[in-house]
């Protein structure tokens, strides 16, 4: 502890605002794994692993989960917990599911800890769009199909203003919507009244990189009846040009490997 630490009983911690990454828990940097390992203190969201979260061996951990339509820790106390904490543990670690940069609200933090003239970094993980592509093995950029891509979400806070977000997605080739599965009428509406084709291809990815993943194919115009199918874990819809194709080559090699089984069976 330094001597003014020990003089006002306060210490200058670090935050750090770790990526957690997308779900399966080796998804995550070797740098992200060294801080939690080191860190006093983990503020932790909802969909962060549970395994990721041991990671801290000797922190305390708390929960300050975000989960759509459950309970959740209001971002205006969770600034202040960063903070507070800042002045009694040396490492802070604020713990968000894929990158906190995107769709994570760390600016909030960044802003909170900058006034209070906390230091911190902010460690990147793997986004969401990112580890559902691999899962679908798409690619968001096609040369000469997709040269673009719009990152959006239609969910805005409470009391803010409806969002433009479908223009962003209609200006690109490719789109990947967060937080958006359990609006999937009012998403193909405002894309097809943005001039996106009903028949542009959709593709939902759920759970992406956790062995519960799953997997769907259908189009703008169809996208409505995803709201009939039940999912459990979060979700990202993608939609582009490319998913049509990649929807047909994926049905193909499930035959195959279909009829190599049938056929070893025969062979038995
Ligand atoms: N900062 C996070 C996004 C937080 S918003 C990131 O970079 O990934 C939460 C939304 O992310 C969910 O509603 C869903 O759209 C998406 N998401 C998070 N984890 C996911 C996963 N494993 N599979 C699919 N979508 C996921």
């Amino acid at each position: 502890m330094s001597s003014e630490a020990k003089m006002t009983g306060r210490v200058k911690g670090v935050v750090h605002i770790v990526g957690a990454g997308p779900g399966a828990p080796d998804l995550l940097t070797l740098r992200a794994a060294k801080i939690l390992a080191q860190a006093d203190i983990v503020f932790y969201d909802a969909l962060v692993h549970p395994d990721t979260v041991a990671l801290a061996t000797r922190a305390e951990k708390i929960a300050v989960g975000k989960r759509c339509g459950k309970h959740s820790t209001a971002q205006k106390f969770i600034n202040k917990r960063l903070v507070d904490a800042s002045a009694r543990y040396p490492i802070v670690v604020r713990l968000k599911g894929g990158d906190p940069m995107l769709f994570g609200r760390a600016q909030e933090e960044i802003a909170a800890l900058e006034a209070a003239g906390v230091r911190y970094q902010v460690i990147p993980g793997v986004t969401a769009a990112l580890a559902a592509s691999a899962e679908l093995g798409t690619s968001l950029t096609q040369r000469g199909v997709a040269r673009s891509v719009a990152f959006a979400t239609p969910r805005v806070g409470e009391g803010e203003a409806p969002s433009d977000w479908a223009k962003g997605i209609a200006g690109a080739d490719s789109g990947a919507i967060y937080m958006g599965a359990g609006e999937s009428r009012a998403i193909a509406d405002a894309l097809i009244a943005a001039g996106k084709a009903p028949t542009l291809p959709v593709a939902v990815v759920e759970n992406a990189s956790l062995p519960s993943a799953r997997v769907f194919y259908t189009t703008l115009g169809a996208l409505p009846a995803l709201a009939s199918i039940t999912l459990a874990g979060p979700a990202i819809i993608f939609v582009g040009p490319q998913y049509r194709a990649r929807a047909s080559a994926i049905a193909t090699q499930r035959g195959d490997v279909a009829a190599d089984v049938r056929a070893r069976a025969a062979e038995a």
